[in-house]
């Protein structure tokens, strides 16, 4: 017999199709499905674990659309440095790192994730330094035991300096064994089932530190197998300037041209498109990662997010590396978002409905998962954040989707993921965060004795 679960007396916003929501509602939980929402109190289930909601406001799980794990242990260098001279300072540093350092720095980020609202994130690692281990396997288990739904892509570079590209030669792979590696990666992990907690995609790093052979294969091999591709695109005007000169032709011209547009990819950042773009995407399906709070860490620009949303595009959000995002909270996105977006359109571009949207439903159109999370509705899969709107930050603040979007982050009462509870009265209950952070420390601090 499935366990149930009962969130009773709580506000929710299901994010469904019509954008229901109730001031005093419910969720049931069976196993790890949504069994019934509605307004008022539950059907009495005997035996049913309750979680009383009182004071707070329950939504989807936030879905993040774009990270770099291994990054939390390269947090606060190069802290007033551009995307290229942030990059050409980190690459020395991120060439020690070796599966254990990406263990740790996994299970850091992981966490605060957790206790920021995420209940799926993807993360997007290409560095593989000779003698490093797997890391991969080290994250995925980092995410085996914190407990979120994970989209791992298996990333990567062939474009050394020498050749033209950004980072050094020695951190770059060779096509061929990039190709194996990824193919491998697949057939071991890759779970394309209705309850997946485990997803591969491909994603060679970016236009400026990856061949075109490298995109074209990789495209190939992800349609092949069946699993989504990923990169940077069109971040800051450097990787503008940088196409401009290479290939003759915008970021997004040059990925259209090696056939990476089409409803199983996804861009993070898109900070620079033009209409063209834009109109491209939208008819292909492409799908956007926004990461308002690392582009504006880096000083790369206010992304056109309102004229994506309003173009059809397929928009969420994610955090990016903690290396340029030190916070690493999937909950400061949607407001970030907002901000950021009215900033550039005027008053009416975005509403905190759509940023709400946007970090949850939003995510789940980007990773091609749109039937079975981002938004609470009978049989979707129970990822759900229940957030304490009730103590001296939020209380009385009038409306709780408003509190949670534009109010300081809240407190989590409970994050349940596949219907597990994962987070409880602020704490993640997985792993015991003071000993992660200890780790940290220590990771990190033998990573920067290794780069000397
Ligand atoms: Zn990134």
């Amino acid at each position: 017999m499935d366990q149930v679960t009962v969130i009773v007396d709580c506000a929710v916003a299901t994010v469904d199709p019509h954008a229901t929501e109730y001031a005093r509602g419910h969720v049931v939980v069976r196993g790890n499905r949504i069994d019934a929402v509605g307004a008022g109190d539950p059907p009495e289930f005997g035996g049913a674990r309750r979680i009383d909601g009182r004071g707070c406001l329950l939504t989807p799980g936030l879905v993040n659309t774009h990270q770099h794990l291994y990054q939390w242990i390269t947090r606060g260098l190069a802290a007033d440095h551009t995307l290229f001279e942030w990059l050409t300072e980190l690459y020395p540093v991120w060439a020690g790192i070796d599966e254990d350092g990406v263990r740790v720095a996994a299970t850091g980020a992981l966490a605060a994730l957790a206790r920021t609202g995420c209940t799926t994130t993807t993360d997007h690692h290409y560095v593989f330094p000779r003698d490093a281990g797997d890391p991969l396997a080290a994250e995925i288990t980092a995410a085996e035991r914190v407990g979120l739904r994970f989209h791992p892509c298996r990333g990567s570079m062939d474009l050394g300096a020498s050749a033209g590209g950004l980072p050094p030669d020695h951190l770059v792979e060779r096509l061929d064994d990039i190709l194996a590696a990824s193919a491998e990666a697949v057939a071991r992990w890759h779970d394309p089932s209705f309850d997946a907690m485990l997803r591969i995609a491909l994603a060679p790093c970016s236009p400026f530190s990856v061949t075109p052979d490298l995109l074209r294969e990789s495209a190939a091999l992800a349609r092949a197998t069946g699993v989504r591709l990923h990169t940077h695109l069109a971040e800051t005007v450097d990787e503008q300037d940088y196409c401009a000169s290479a290939f003759g032709c915008t970021p997004a011209q040059y990925m259209q041209r090696l056939g990476w547009f089409g409803p199983d990819v996804w861009y993070a950042h898109a900070v620079h498109l033009d209409d063209d773009a834009i109109d491209a995407m939208a008819k292909t399906g492409t799908g956007v990662a926004h990461c308002p709070t690392s582009n504006a860490r880096l000083g790369a620009g206010v992304a056109r997010t309102a004229d994506l949303v309003r173009a059809g595009v397929p928009v969420g959000l994610g955090v990016d590396g903690a290396a340029s995002n030190e916070a690493g909270s999937m909950i400061e996105e949607p407001r970030h978002a907002l901000l950021w977006a009215r900033n550039r359109g005027g008053p009416h571009a975005m509403t905190v409905r759509t940023a709400l949207e946007l970090a949850t439903m939003g995510g789940a159109r980007v990773l091609g998962r749109a039937a079975e999370i981002g938004s609470i509705e009978v049989g979707k899969l129970a990822d759900l954040a229940l957030w304490r709107l009730d103590t001296a930050a939020h209380a009385g603040i009038a409306d709780p989707v408003t509190a949670l979007v534009l109010g300081s982050a809240p407190p989590l009462a409970a994050l349940l993921v596949n219907g597990r509870e994962v987070v409880r009265d602020g704490e993640v209950r997985t792993v015991d965060t003071d000993v992660v952070a200890t780790e940290v420390a220590r990771a990190q601090a033998a990573l920067l004795a290794k780069a000397g």
